[in-house]
């Protein structure tokens, strides 16, 4: 799944080599992948200018004369700039072409959406208005994030997930948050104090100031996730204690973290620092 970092290194990506081009052809590859909440289908773009393209929460929104088209990729989405004429891929939802370049969209799990919208009709799309507060803008400050967590009841890695409270944190960057704080994936929200929100705010900001700047840094083809500079997620060994990683379900997700670094904080749970292993 895109998280805040790539979709960020997508988006300048895609305006450096699309905007204000043309759409001078379209195809449908999954017809799965296409919403229209207007009369019409895809060609509707054709002879638009791509005016612009921005992030909405986990979309990214191409805005034409008149028209949105907004993009989740979900799972397994991916764009591609690809020259005309190349090969279709199997997981290819639909293409655009600009002139000498092609944009497509390619999904292997055929989960993503892509809806064509009237201009600001967000209401048609269901799961955009999430109103979560943006926690790369100066508006993400440790008291706005301390007020959010101190109303919370559920365990800290939920908290994170949770879209309408946070714009956004997916399942690779909220394991690496919580190794950046030291707690626990399942230390539920009430456990934690000030000092602890304090700090689990810091660790957002760094974390994903860092994440921004590496992915951006390697400058790789936009359908090409990076994700091996991280931690803990999907890893063998803490890179801080050389601890075994361990994974815990957490409501139906599978967390990563690092049992010494990041100690469980109530009972029942497994306290691998203990099992000699
Ligand atoms: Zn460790």
């Amino acid at each position: 799944m895109p998280e805040l970092p790539d979709l960020l290194y997508i988006l300048s990506r895609l305006r450096e080599r699309l905007l204000g081009q043309v759409v001078t052809a379209e195809r449908v590859g999954e017809p799965v992948v296409l919403r229209f909440a207007v009369q019409g289908n895809l060609s509707l773009l054709l002879g638009r200018a791509l005016a612009d393209a921005v992030r909405r929460s986990h979309f990214i929104v191409f805005r034409f004369d008149g028209l949105d088209l907004a993009v989740n990729p979900m799972l397994a989405g991916r764009f591609r700039l690809a020259e005309p004429g190349e090969p279709d891929e199997k997981s290819l939802g639909f293409a655009l072409g600009f002139g000498e370049v092609e944009l497509r969209y390619l999904d292997d799990k055929k989960m993503g959406k892509a809806c064509l919208i009237a201009t600001d009709d967000w209401k048609a799309i269901p799961g955009m208005q999430t109103g979560g507060v943006d926690i790369l803008s100066p508006g993400f400050t440790p008291e706005r994030f301390v007020s959010l967590l101190r109303h919370r009841r559920d365990q800290v890695r939920v908290f994170l997930l949770d879209k309408k409270a946070l714009d956004s944190l997916g399942n690779a960057y909220a394991d690496e948050v919580l190794f950046e704080a030291g707690i626990h994936p399942k230390t539920f929200c009430r456990k934690l104090s000030h000092d602890d929100g304090v700090r689990l705010h810091a660790a957002i900001v760094k974390v994903m100031e860092e994440a921004v700047a590496e992915v951006d840094g390697r400058a790789e083809p936009i359908e090409v996730k990076v994700r091996d500079f991280l931690k803990v997620r999907r890893k063998q060994t803490c890179p801080r204690c050389g601890s075994k990683i361990r994974t815990a379900g957490v409501r139906g997700m599978d967390a990563w973290f690092c049992p010494r670094c990041q100690p469980a904080t109530r009972p029942g749970l497994v306290d691998w620092t203990r099992t000699g292993k």
